[in-house]
């Protein structure tokens, strides 16, 4: 008998798990990442060439990662891809049942990346999500980071973005974030998390025999505010962001005390001098490879429209024939939720007996990671009142630096159309990132100021007709013009 092959997109808690189980499961593994190194954003490990003696500060679980790596990677079966991007995926002929075929481009030491194209019996989407920020005026400014960038820089290089940092948002995340700053070297100010105190606890506090289910990632978190509390970082509840200021470079912060729905409470403005400032209001899947694949996508438990993820069945399985997604894709719950999802999406992708013992309590603790993605969306809402931060003049597109007038301008012309045709006249998300950073907020801007809204979020699978956008990430032409190589299995 043939051994499956199955090709995993992603080397994250999520994309390794699944490799790890599809290995186990008896399938020949091809696992792809854009990074050099497995991990992910999670598990971010300095370069080795740095030869730090302790690797494994401010990283935690890093014993089991590197064990689970190791059996991945050096694992006969398994082909380990660094530094391959999946630039497009190919669907099948209509009337076929099978996966999309997967176009990589793969590093080369010395000139263009080569072009390569696998043709798995299943495909596992572990892209994982980027952080999202919202605009306020000066946000454009050098030395304002997302929370992400920030943490990348610390954990990833040990670099300190500032000397003098304010770590504001809203969500668990400024609680590694302003950890791992605090061992790069930098002065945490303060913590600002939008949310007020009472919802924030009640959305955690709630049911709290739910958390014991996800004792690693509780137990993690409780340390983190133990370590910002033993260095006397204030952590302020209902406070934001809502400007930046400087004359070439942030100099000072304005925080203000925020309403449930995070408009400015008058009068409680303060300003505080600062080097850098790190923002983070959540994560956004990084759903291209799956909108190209032509999975349906499901809205997110906070029930924002702008809020969408893969949606997947008991199984892991997408609605697009031998399609599986695991991890941030298809639900916020962190680095254990991602690894369960992985582990149960890899073992079945690669044929695995469905009815597994150890499927069983997978199972299980992938519902418990699904409700804890429910409880994080519930504790962190992103309140509505946030334009209220905004100037006219404030940029909501770095790329394309159009601002915020213009894309208001655009929501409120009842002729501008649909949000295709407004994107063309305002030029926000055609620029490098392609939307990455300011589709969510642009789209919310657009329903906040009237724009007409598609019925409901977009669950339906995408067609590929004209709207559909080949390229998930940026290849040069000559890479393009260069024939592929067609690889016979991982
Ligand atoms: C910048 C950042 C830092 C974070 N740091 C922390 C932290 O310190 N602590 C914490 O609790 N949570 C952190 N998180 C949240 C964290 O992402 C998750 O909890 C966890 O890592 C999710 O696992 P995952 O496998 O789903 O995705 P990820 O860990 O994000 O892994 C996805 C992988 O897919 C790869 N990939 C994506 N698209 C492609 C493509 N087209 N081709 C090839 N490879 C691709 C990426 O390079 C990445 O390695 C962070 C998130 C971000 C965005």
């Amino acid at each position: 008998m043939t051994r499956r092959t199955v090709v995993v997109v992603g080397a994250g808690p999520a994309g390794l798990a699944a490799a790890d189980t599809a290995l186990a499961a008896g399938a020949d593994v091809a696992l792809l990442d854009a990074a050099d190194r497995p991990g992910g954003q999670y598990h971010r490990m300095l370069p080795e060439a740095y030869g730090a003696r302790a690797p494994q500060a401010i990283q935690h679980g890093h014993h089991a990662f590197t064990r689970r790596a190791h059996r991945v990677l050096d694992h006969p079966r398994c082909s380990w891809w660094a530094g391959a991007e999946v630039w497009a995926l190919e669907r099948p002929e209509p009337g076929t049942v099978a996966p999309p075929k997967v176009h990589v481009l793969s590093a080369a030491p010395r000139g263009p990346r080569r072009r390569h194209v696998l043709a798995p019996d299943a495909l596992v989407l572990a892209t994982g999500a980027h952080d999202r920020v919202l605009p306020f005026p000066g946000w454009d400014l050098p030395g304002v980071y997302t929370a992400g960038a920030a943490q990348a820089l610390a954990k990833g290089e040990r670099l300190a973005v500032g000397d003098r940092v304010v770590v504001a948002g809203t969500g668990p995340f400024l609680l590694p974030v302003a950890v791992s700053l605090l061992e790069a070297g930098s002065t945490v100010i303060e913590v600002v998390e939008a949310g007020e105190r009472v919802r924030v606890a009640r959305g955690w506090l709630d049911h709290p025999w739910e958390l014991g289910a996800q004792a690693g990632k509780s137990g993690e978190l409780l340390s983190l505010a133990t370590a910002l509390a033993r260095r006397r970082v204030p952590y302020r509840f209902g406070r934001a962001v809502v400007a930046a200021r400087g004359d070439g470079r942030v100099e000072e912060v304005v925080t203000a005390a925020v309403r449930t729905d995070w408009s400015v409470v008058p009068g409680t403005e303060r300003t505080t001098a600062v080097d850098a400032v790190c923002v983070g209001h959540g994560f956004t899947p990084r759903l291209e490879l799956a909108v190209a694949a032509g999975c349906a996508l499901r809205p997110g438990p906070g029930g924002a429209s702008t809020d969408v993820f893969v949606g997947v069945d008991g199984d892991q399985a997408t609605s697009a024939p031998g399609v599986y997604a695991c991890g941030e894709i298809t639900g916020i719950a962190g680095a254990p939720a991602a690894r369960t999802e992985g582990a149960l999406a890899g073992w079945l992708a690669a044929g695995g007996a469905p009815d597994a013992r150890s499927l069983a309590a997978l199972r299980r603790r992938r519902d418990q990671g699904r409700a804890f993605a429910r409880r994080l969306a519930d504790a962190h809402p992103i309140g509505s009142g946030w334009p209220g931060w905004l100037r006219p003049d404030t940029v909501v597109c770095r790329c394309e630096e159009t601002d915020y007038a213009t894309v208001r301008a655009a929501a409120e012309d009842a002729t501008a159309g649909e949000a295709r045709v407004a994107k063309l006249a305002t030029r926000a998300g055609l620029g490098p990132c392609q939307g990455r950073i300011c589709g969510p907020t642009v789209a919310e801007l657009r329903r906040l100021h009237g724009a007409p809204q598609p019925p409901g979020p977009p669950t339906a699978p995408v067609d590929p007709g004209p709207q559909h956008r080949p390229l998930a990430a940026p290849i040069r032409l000559g890479e393009l013009a260069r024939p592929s190589v067609e690889e016979s299995g991982p």
